[in-house]
């Protein structure tokens, strides 16, 4: 099952100019209709269920189908997000709730360092050349053309 909009709990992330939904979606599909404030997949046939939506919805108004390998059949799967934290309820078809925490960061929002602390810096943060290259692909220089 793709993403899915539950129209009661969007509240169209408060008509900032773009939604977290649009902006998250690797896939481009969430569309907000300006009318009613509301969110929608506008082609649910392209949705990889990436749960990406599902994550950063702050009013946990997106359900995807749950992967068989952490929850069975029929069950919903809802992410609450906070700063070092996620936690996951799964309801049960037979309506047993279960939640699940973890962390989600070893260090404190914020403090990432975009290099990872490889010190190739953060200037070509955009270069499509990896900065292991040339050595990780074996040749002697990087060849762009
Ligand atoms: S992120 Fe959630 S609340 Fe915001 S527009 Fe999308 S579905 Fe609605
Ligand atoms: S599950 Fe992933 S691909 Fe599908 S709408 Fe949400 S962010 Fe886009």
């Amino acid at each position: 099952m793709p993403s899915y909009v539950n129209p009661e709990k969007c509240d169209g992330c408060k008509a900032l100019d773009k939604t977290a939904c649009q902006y998250i979606c690797p896939n481009d599909l969430m569309v907000l209709n300006k009318d009613i404030m509301k969110a929608y997949n506008r082609d649910p046939s392209m949705c990889w269920e990436c749960y990406n939506c599902v994550k950063i919805c702050p009013t946990q108004a997106i359900e995807v189908r749950g992967y068989a390998d952490f929850c069975p059949m029929g069950a919903t799967c809802t992410p609450l997000r906070s700063t070092d934290s996620i936690m996951w309820t799964v309801k049960f078809r037979n309506g047993m709730m279960k939640r699940f925490k973890f962390p989600i960061r070893t260090t404190p929002e914020g403090s990432a360092v975009p290099d990872g602390g490889f010190e190739t810096g953060s200037d070509d943060l955009h270069d499509p050349v990896l900065f292991t290259e040339p050595a990780s692909t074996g040749m002697d220089a990087v060849y762009t053309k």
